[in-house]
């Protein structure tokens, strides 16, 4: 059995917080094991609390689109959300709830090693971008650790907000190329305590 389906079965066990009280299935995330690209949401909505998958209701649709926009198939990335239970009424996550589930995504990302991270929305944006807002820092990377951060709005949000389809598409297409150059890039300087990812 591979590392992250052992880390699943761990993950599947969790009541760190309040969450796991009303899940009907924790969802860890899914994707390859060896994918160059690990996407993270905020939070499971109820299709995928039904399902233990993340993105299958219909900003997981819409994200699929994007995907292959770009050539890729869910299957070739990785998937993965801050919190692995669902909020009831799909209300935004806690503090203490993000806290609560950072070690799974943490060993997520320690055993995939990305070359890329995309942050989809507000909540995983605020993990690796501390204190910046969504509004000014999409489309940009930063790269630390050898690994390269890409803030991207949450697919939702674009299937609410019709201005913003536009804005996540152009902001995906780029992706290709953003991997492609990574190589090249240059570090920045700001340094995480640890993985990329910072206090919230
Ligand atoms: N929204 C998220 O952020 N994650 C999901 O898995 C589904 C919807």
């Amino acid at each position: 059995m591979s590392a992250l389906s052992e880390l699943y079965k761990e993950i599947a066990l969790c009541q760190q917080c309040e969450l796991a009280k009303n899940r009907t299935k924790v969802v860890p995330g899914e994707g390859a094991e060896n994918a160059e690209i690990v996407f993270i949401g905020e939070a499971p909505g109820w299709h995928e609390d039904q399902q233990g998958r993340p993105f299958v209701g219909p900003a997981g649709l819409y994200l699929d689109q994007l995907l292959a926009s770009i050539g890729l198939k869910r299957e070739q990335v990785y998937i993965a959300n801050v919190t692995k239970c669902r909020p009831l009424g799909n209300r935004d996550p806690l503090p203490a709830e993000i806290l609560a589930c950072r070690k799974w995504l943490e060993n997520q990302i320690e055993l995939i090693r990305p070359k890329m991270i995309v942050t989809l929305g507000r909540y995983s944006m605020a993990m690796f971008f501390p204190g910046k807002s969504i509004g000014k820092i999409h489309g940009t990377t930063q790269k630390r650790d050898n690994t390269i951060y890409y803030a991207m709005y949450h697919p939702a949000a674009a299937l609410h907000q019709q201005s913003l389809r536009r804005v996540i598409e152009e902001d995906m297409l780029r992706i290709p190329s953003l991997l492609a150059q990574g190589k090249n890039m240059t570090e920045t300087e700001q340094q995480p305590k640890q993985l990329g990812m910072f206090e919230v």
